[in-house]
């Protein structure tokens, strides 16, 4: 599990033999390497085997490890809880925002976004399972969210993000990525352009491009378990 560049390589074999079995080209799944508390040494090696977008949950955490990366092209996907606190960071230092879930948060990345750096690419958050303690927009919400990304300068509306209920006896994650792509499907039929469906972890990847996901999100199976006392 502390090889990368063999856990680099099953993820990617876990990739192509889901799309064989989906009947999808694996160039259409992106690989999003999660490296929320690992350090910048794994991150740099990850990175050197040609890995290049990375996402963080923390702010602080995520702005430290830019720093000593500065020098490499890497695109940094936010994709942890955002509050309004932090939105200025978030607007000023990363290529995505992946956790977007409500007017206010898109109102001030918008108007944070400085003027020369490109538009900040943007997921919306859906909370496909409605659980009542997770971040995420509801499903009927996220038309109306998106309408606003699109009004919105500085911004650019890419796709929708979910994570959904963990998966036991009663729930299947199949389920809940499947009633994501229809609300994808939906968007994409009124005629919003969307090309990111950003659902899948380590856990459930095949699942996931199973039912349209065009990005996976993947932590565990890419770096290994995270290093104890980090809280999810
Ligand atoms: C931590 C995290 C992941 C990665 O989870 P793994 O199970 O370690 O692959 C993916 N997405 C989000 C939003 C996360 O917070």
């Amino acid at each position: 599990m502390n090889n990368l560049k063999e856990n680099l390589h099953n993820v990617r074999a876990r990739v192509n033999f889901a799309c064989e079995k989906a009947g999808r080209n694996p160039s259409e799944i992106a690989i999003l390497a999660v490296s929320k508390k690992h350090d910048v040494e794994r991150i740099l090696a990850l990175h050197e085997l040609g890995q290049s977008s990375f996402g963080e949950n923390y702010v602080q955490e995520a702005l430290a490890k830019m720093e000593q990366l500065s020098a490499k092209a890497i695109d940094w996907h936010f994709i942890g809880p955002l509050q309004s606190n932090k939105t200025r960071e978030v607007a000023k230092n990363f290529q995505w925002v992946q956790s977007a879930d409500r007017a206010k948060i898109l109102q001030r990345l918008s108007s944070q976004r400085p003027a020369n750096l490109p538009e900040l690419n943007i997921c919306i958050q859906v909370n496909i399972d409605r659980e009542p303690q997770k971040a995420g927009a509801m499903p009927e919400q996220v038309m109306s969210l998106a309408q606003t990304v699109i009004e919105l300068p500085g911004l650019r509306l890419r796709g929708l993000m979910t994570i959904p209920k963990a998966t036991s006896e009663s729930h299947d994650p199949a389920d809940s990525y499947k009633r994501m792509e229809s609300v994808f499907l939906a968007l994409i039929e009124s005629g919003i352009e969307l090309d990111t469906l950003s659902m899948g972890m380590s856990g459930d990847l095949e699942a996931a491009i199973m039912h349209g996901s065009t990005m996976v999100r993947i932590g565990t199976d890419l770096f290994g378990p995270r290093p104890a006392g980090s809280e999810n």
